[in-house]
């Protein structure tokens, strides 16, 4: 099995000696040259794909203990997206690996160029506790597709799916050079301790400035898949129910809004935000029914720190009369219901950090227009969206909104677009991946130049002369004029 294990009577805990010995083992592996060949690739992805295929109700049982996660969102955001990826990788793979073509220049004629792409070494990858199966695996895709050994830690947080992935991909995947290391603080921090060739982080940027601050020690790359507070703009004259529907789906739809990209908060106008708010309340009772405390529809909350953190958000007197739909909470059970809050305060504590929960509070603005500053006053998020029928706001807000990734009229769409990266911008994150974008996170472009021995120009070596000067200027400038002028002496300079 590849799954090493936090300490037990049995088992001596995963300490930096360990995390020393595996990825020493790992190098080891790496430099036999395994991982390069297109066999070894195709294998490996052929592995995980089959691995999903084949446990696709262990996988949403797994994801039911940790989350309650609904079997209906566990296959289509966690199983089917990882499918996809790896038959997506399977079909691309000899096409990404093939080195491109590079232009040369006059100066360096007669020559040819490419980049090829080539493996980062030993690479360990961190992985959040919301979508614990794909967002463990997807990475997995990309360092496999490119050639890398590598190191998975899933979260600790979401354990009975870090505990099947250690099982599942023990018998699945080459552990020569793929592992899994199950634990928390002391077993990632005795990993962060050695040199990767590259660490791929999913999760907060709390965590995530330590994993720089580690990987700094080493100059080693990182690719950081953050958070942050993703708004919805609402604009007037459009279609509200369908507008609402889709804002449920990318909210409470996507595990209870405990979603990297799940919307944080609307923004509409004052006039027009009694509508939307009972646009949103009655789609949610269709959704949810009269008691969605008891809906099976909807993700638990992880655990009781996160309960506690959420309720905290909804306990601040300045958004305590605020709520105007939900509000209700089962602490035994870790249930929040779907909850709306508005006209909230810019300086409650729900409007200063990411939501990450059930909790949609609903800001208000003169004219619609204004959203786009109140988005840009604060950090970049992940993503962002509109909902609108007006070209001209969809345009200033594709211009002027900096975030991961825009939708305009839908949520969350765009994580399943596999030909577009995924990643932020500023605080929610360093790096992109899915698709190519993957091969890419994990590989290394390489430049480079072919020569023959013909063509060895004399202008190159000293003695330096002014006609050597002159002709060097005119080549690089890559003027024929001016190079023709060179050789027959007639330059200014
Ligand atoms: P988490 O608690 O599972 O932590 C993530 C990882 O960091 C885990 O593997 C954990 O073991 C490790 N970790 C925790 N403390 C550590 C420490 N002191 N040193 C080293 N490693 C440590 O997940 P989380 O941070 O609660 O995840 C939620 C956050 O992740 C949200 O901000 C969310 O937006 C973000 N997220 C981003 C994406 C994305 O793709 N951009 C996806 C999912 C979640």
């Amino acid at each position: 099995m590849g799954g090493e294990k936090e300490e037990t009577s049995s088992k001596p805990a995963f300490d930096v000696g360990a995390a020393s010995e595996l990825v020493g083992k790992l190098r080891g592996a790496f430099a036999s040259g395994k991982t390069r060949s297109y066999q070894w690739r195709e294998s490996q992805l052929k592995g995980l794909l089959k691995m999903t295929e084949e446990h696709e109700q262990e996988i949403a049982d797994a994801l039911h203990s940790d989350l309650a996660k609904p079997e209906l969102e566990s296959y289509i955001y966690e199983a089917a997206m990882l499918k996809n990826s790896c038959r997506l990788a399977l079909k691309e793979l000899k096409r990404w690996m093939v080195p491109e073509k590079a232009k040369t220049s006059l100066t360096t004629f007669p020559s040819s160029a490419e980049i090829v792409p080539e493996p980062l070494g030993v690479v360990l990858i961190i992985s959040a506790w919301n979508y614990p199966y794909l967002l463990s695996l997807d990475p997995v895709v990309g360092a496999i597709a490119a050639g890398n050994a590598l190191v998975l830690k899933p979260s600790e947080i979401a354990p009975a799916t870090s505990s099947l992935l250690a099982k599942l991909m023990g018998e699945y995947l080459d552990t020569s050079c793929i592992r899994v290391v199950e634990g928390a603080v002391p077993e990632t921090t005795a990993l962060l301790e050695q040199k990767w060739d590259k660490i791929f982080y999913t999760g907060n940027g709390k965590i995530g400035r330590i994993i720089m601050a580690a990987a700094a020690k080493h100059l080693t790359p990182v690719a950081l898949e953050l958070g942050g507070k993703s708004p919805v703009v609402v604009d007037s004259g459009i279609d509200l129910k369908v507008s609402c529907r889709r804002i449920i789906a990318g909210k409470w739809g996507c595990n209870n809004g405990q979603a990297c990209i799940s919307p944080d908060y609307v923004i509409t106008t004052r006039e027009h935000a009694p509508k939307v708010v009972d646009a949103l309340k009655q789609e949610l009772e269709k959704f949810y029914g009269k008691n969605p405390l008891e809906s099976k529809d909807l993700s638990r909350i992880v655990n009781s720190n996160h309960f506690f953190r959420l309720s905290k958000l909804l306990d601040d007197d300045k958004v305590s009369g605020k709520v105007v739909h939900g509000g209700e909470k089962d602490q035994s059970k870790l249930r929040i219901a779907p909850t709306l809050l508005l006209d909230v305060p810019r300086d409650a504590l729900i409007m200063q950090e990411e939501i990450f929960g059930p909790l949609l509070p609903i800001l208000t603005v003169d004219k619609i227009e204004d959203s786009f500053d109140v988005i840009n006053s604060g950090m970049k998020p992940l993503a962002a969206y509109l909902f609108t029928n007006n070209k001209k706001l969809r345009e200033e807000f594709v211009m002027s909104v900096s975030a991961g990734g825009l939708v305009v009229n839908d949520t969350t769409v765009h994580l399943a677009i596999l030909s577009l990266p995924f990643g932020g911008v500023g605080e929610s994150g360093i790096g992109a991946y899915h698709g190519k974008f993957s091969f890419d996170a994990f590989s290394h472009k390489k430049a480079v130049v072919y020569r023959g021995f013909m063509g060895d120009a004399a202008i190159r070596y000293p003695p330096y002369t002014k006609m050597k000067l002159r002709l060097l200027k005119a080549l690089i400038t890559g003027n024929f004029f001016a190079i023709i002028r060179a050789i027959f002496g007639l330059s200014k300079d």
